[in-house]
């Protein structure tokens, strides 16, 4: 009997109502109320007089000694008093407004009494007391959250009940081996010990079964179901020529760093086998991540596919369809550029050379997911700064071709917990390696009163022929957020730097616009661009050495990493300069790790332990599951072990066959997995 598929009305107590009540709590089952763990637990451990500070809230055991006495203030007030002894201390218990309690202070009788303990009357405010002698796994009480008819009191009647009625088909999930290995607590056990613990040391065996659990059974779903689509779907074999591609790598302008070498290796070998490639590749700004796509594309285009590469702006498309035909126009490779502003008789020209295959790579923005955007052939998908499309967006791209190879490309540094937990069903690469010479960007965080100064300091790079970029967060007015609107900021520095060619750039600005600012502050013409986070993403002009941020403690650190990353990308020294003034002790400290860190992996991991998981990403687009127990930014090793031991699992065809572990497949099965759509 599986007790998920137990409704909580077949428990004694449990109508209709409750039922309902529960529902609301999230638990639907008896299986999910082992699972509704307590927030918090109440302390009724006893404790020995002489250890409690005064005024601090606690258990005693004592003996009724005096003849208790009650007087009453008005109508309803009163104040009941008794003298007890606990080991070699004589104390005064006092109940306010509970007079009928009298009746049962017999002296000589045991009592528990709970309450703040005040030193200097050596007395007991009482809250709480028990005649019968506490039972070991009470005294921490635990707190459910409730709601509507449910009460603390029912709560822990009903789940002592069900562990009673039920906690014996409970059954172990995790393979013995693993509860060997670990030295982790059986299911029943941890799961006892979690509602109704006797010491701390019980709740933290609990806690920690349970992560391991959690983690464990996240990591399967995300495994398994990528192995079925693997087992079931298959995908495209990309046969190149391999030395043809070595060729390609050989002509480069550069020489591939050791970390963009491994990574190219991961992908060609992903797209050479008959699966259909699923690869997250991480790469801090400026690491090469283009150079790595462009050699994809091309060994995609040697095995007679085409080639797609979705980024989230024109600006960045019109700057990779650039790189890529540099790249690939020797080989006699047809690169277009599909975006949203095309006039419709060009746009039209470009959707049939796609159609007909004239297209090997196609470069574009969201235009490349219209309806109307056909591929003869599309075998490998690369989006760049992925997090900035929806799942639907890359849904819609990848079914434009028959299981395309995918890669995506993300400058955003995740740590790796929160990596392998929100895309565990990705492989990952990751370029931890920069370019040779690469000099660090020298970070200043100054307080805004300095402004004129960091002008001053501007004008200086530019009179040395380099350029600027000075970030305003938002183009609104907004009075409550108290952030520099962009225009004003425009206006404050050309005041401040009147011989300077200072330019504007926003996401409000037309298309046709936004390319003409682009154009004039590429080629060196624009010395300041004062510009909202538009230009965050994959701009790259190496000119540019000064990277001024405004209000700078109003972004994530993942932000500002990728805003820096704009400068430092020539020869030159390069500068960013936070501008922020924030009042809490976190807000400072993410300040002082910016201008101290350059390495975005170890940022984001400071980022992580400083806000937690949910900060890091915005709660939403996280793809995060809300774990119970487990907890990413503690729980690391365990999470890289869980990951492990699932995959020795999952790589066996006894798994698959239910000969191995068959609980596990039975979990999989209830958890839907495999009626869940393979084809995207
Ligand atoms: P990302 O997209 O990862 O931020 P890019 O691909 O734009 O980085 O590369 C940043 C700069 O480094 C580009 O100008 C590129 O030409 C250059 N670059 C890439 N790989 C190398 C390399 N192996 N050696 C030297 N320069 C490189
Ligand atoms: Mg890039």
């Amino acid at each position: 009997m599986d007790p998920w598929s137990l409704p909580l009305t077949q428990l004694s107590g449990v109508g209709e109502e409750r039922a309902k009540d529960f529902a609301q709590l999230g638990v639907e089952s008896i299986g999910a109320l082992f699972y509704y763990f307590p927030i918090r637990y109440e302390d009724f451990r006893l404790r020995d007089l002489t250890e409690i500070q005064h005024g601090e809230k606690a258990t005693i055991r004592a003996t009724i000694y005096g003849l208790p006495t009650v007087q009453y203030y008005g109508r309803k007030k009163s104040r009941l008093t008794c003298r007890l002894v606990s080991g070699p201390h004589v104390v005064t218990a006092v109940w306010f407004n509970r007079p009928y309690v009298k009746e049962q202070l017999v002296p000589g009788k045991e009592i528990t009494i709970t309450g703040t303990w005040d030193m200097h009357r050596l007395q007991v405010n009482v809250e709480k007391h028990r005649f019968a002698t506490p039972k070991a796994d009470q005294a921490l009480e635990p707190v459910y959250r409730v709601t509507g008819s449910l009460s603390q009191t029912f709560l822990r009647k009903i789940i002592r009940q069900s562990f009673q009625q039920y906690g014996a088909h409970l059954e172990e999930i995790l393979p013995a081996s693993l509860l060997l290995k670990y030295r982790l607590a059986s299911r029943w056990d941890a799961l006892r010990w979690m509602h109704f613990p006797q010491d701390l040391r019980q709740g933290s065996w609990a806690r920690r079964r349970l992560a391991y659990e959690e983690l464990f059974l996240f990591q399967l779903k995300m495994q398994a179901f990528r192995m079925k689509q693997r087992r079931e779907l298959g995908g495209i074999t990309q046969v190149f020529p391999q030395d043809q591609v070595e060729q390609f790598i050989e002509r480069l302008p550069f020489t591939l760093t050791g970390a963009q070498q491994r990574v190219v290796v991961e992908i060609l070998k992903d797209m050479a086998s008959p699966f259909q490639m699923n690869r997250l590749l991480q790469g801090d700004v400026g690491s090469g991540k283009t150079l790595v796509a462009a050699i994809a594309l091309y060994a995609s285009v040697l095995a007679g596919y085409q080639g797609a590469l979705m980024v989230p702006t024109e600006i960045l498309a019109n700057q990779h369809l650039q790189s890529l035909q540099e790249l690939l126009a020797p080989y006699d490779i047809e690169v277009v550029l599909l975006t949203g502003s095309l006039p419709s008789r060009q746009r039209r020209d470009i959707l049939a050379q796609i159609q007909l295959g004239f297209a090997q790579v196609v470069v574009g923005t969201h235009a490349l997911i219209q309806e109307d955007v056909t591929f003869q052939r599309l075998g490998l998908v690369i989006t760049d700064e992925q997090h900035r499309f929806g799942v639907e967006q890359r849904r819609i791209l990848r079914a434009k071709g028959w299981l395309p190879d995918t890669l995506f490309m993300t400058a955003t540094p995740i740590p790796r917990t929160m990596a392998i937990t929100a895309f565990g069903d990705m492989d990952i690469s990751r370029i931890d390696e920069m370019p040779a010479g690469r000099k660090e960007v020298e970070t200043y965080w100054v307080k805004p009163q300095l402004l004129e100064r960091i002008l001053r300091f501007v004008a200086k790079e530019v009179a040395k022929g380099h350029q600027a970029y000075v970030i305003a967060p938002l183009i609104e007015e907004s009075d409550k957020l108290d952030v520099q609107n962009v225009l004003d900021l425009y206006q404050t520095i050309t005041q401040y730097l009147p011989h300077l060619t200072v330019d504007i750039m926003h996401g409000r600005l037309k298309n046709e616009e936004q390319d003409r600012v682009m154009e004039e502050f590429t080629a060196g013409r624009t010395q300041v661009l004062v510009s909202t986070t538009v230009v965050e993403v994959g701009v790259n002009v190496p000119n540019a050495t000064v990277m001024v941020i405004y209000d700078a403690d109003r972004f994530g650190l993942a932000q500002l990493h990728q805003l820096r990353g704009r400068v430092g990308r020539g020869d030159d020294q390069s500068y960013c300069i936070l501008i922020a003034d924030p009042k809490g002790e976190v807000g400072k400290e993410r300040m002082r790790i910016m201008a101290e860190i350059q390495d975005g992996f170890i940022l984001a991991e400071k980022d992580l332990e400083l806000r937690g998981p949910g900060d890091y990403f915005g709660k939403k687009q996280s793809g995060l599951p809300d774990f119970l127990v487990a907890d990413l930014s503690r729980d690391t090793t365990m999470l890289e072990y869980a990951r492990g031991d699932v995959e020795q699992f999952v790589r066996q065809e006894q798994f698959w066959q239910g000969q191995l572990e068959p609980q596990l497949l039975q979990w999989l099965e209830r958890k839907g997995i495999f009626s869940e759509q393979l084809l995207d």
